[in-house]
């Protein structure tokens, strides 16, 4: 179940069905195959109900990213953060309806989990996306300390059909004078002052 809603939604198939033994409620499809594979033996048992698990979560994933793509919010991108079993934030890209180019499933679905947890530390979580983080993504993933990724589609995947993350990724692994996008220093003591003064900040707050 959602946190902030007490009922079933049938429409998700993480919360739909029957309950395991961890709590996240599984399809009795999974189920059957979950049994079949209790009887192989020890780690494999505990691999099955794992992958079990992930899969169902990534399967919500998946279907954001499609009801978002058809409702066109933007491109074909879904995710859900995941703590102790339960989905804590969904979020669908929605760079086309914001006009904003940040708004990625994972950063989506991590502002989403921020809000509803009311905090901004998301350690013990996983996120799950329907495909692989691109570089923005991936920070806001480390900023947010979620413990753990699982992804469907890959960059070469995205790239297949026009998207960028790829090149990104080259760009970065490029030192910074051979970037595509120039980036330069001014080191003006005005801005060291705020630095020094967050330093000595008696009511700072870590993040
Ligand atoms: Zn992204």
């Amino acid at each position: 179940m959602r946190v902030g809603e007490g009922s079933d939604d049938d429409s998700n198939p993480v919360i739909s069905g029957c309950i395991d033994h961890s709590g996240v409620r599984l399809r009795s499809k999974d189920r059957q195959k979950r049994e079949k594979l209790d009887t192989i033996g020890g780690m494999e048992i505990a691999d099955a109900k794992h992958l079990e698990v992930d899969r169902a979560f990534l399967l919500r994933a998946i279907e954001l990213s499609r009801l978002g793509m058809e409702s066109g919010e933007g491109g074909p991108f879904g995710a859900v953060v995941v703590r102790d079993g339960v989905v804590v934030g969904e979020g669908n890209n929605r760079v086309l309806c914001r006009c904003d180019p940040t708004a990625h499933a994972e950063v989506e679905a991590i502002r989403d989990a921020g809000r509803r947890l009311a905090d901004f530390d998301l350690s013990g979580c996983v996120i799950y996306a329907s495909s692989e983080p691109c570089p923005m993504c991936l920070a806001a993933i480390y900023w947010a300390r979620i413990d753990r990724i699982v992804y469907a589609n890959s960059i070469a995947d995205a790239a297949e059909i026009g998207f960028d993350d790829a090149e990104f990724y080259q760009q970065l692994g490029k030192p910074m004078s051979a970037r595509r996008v120039k980036q330069e220093r001014i080191a003006l003591p005005e801005a060291r002052a705020v630095f020094d003064a967050w330093a000595k900040k008696v009511d700072r707050v870590d993040y």
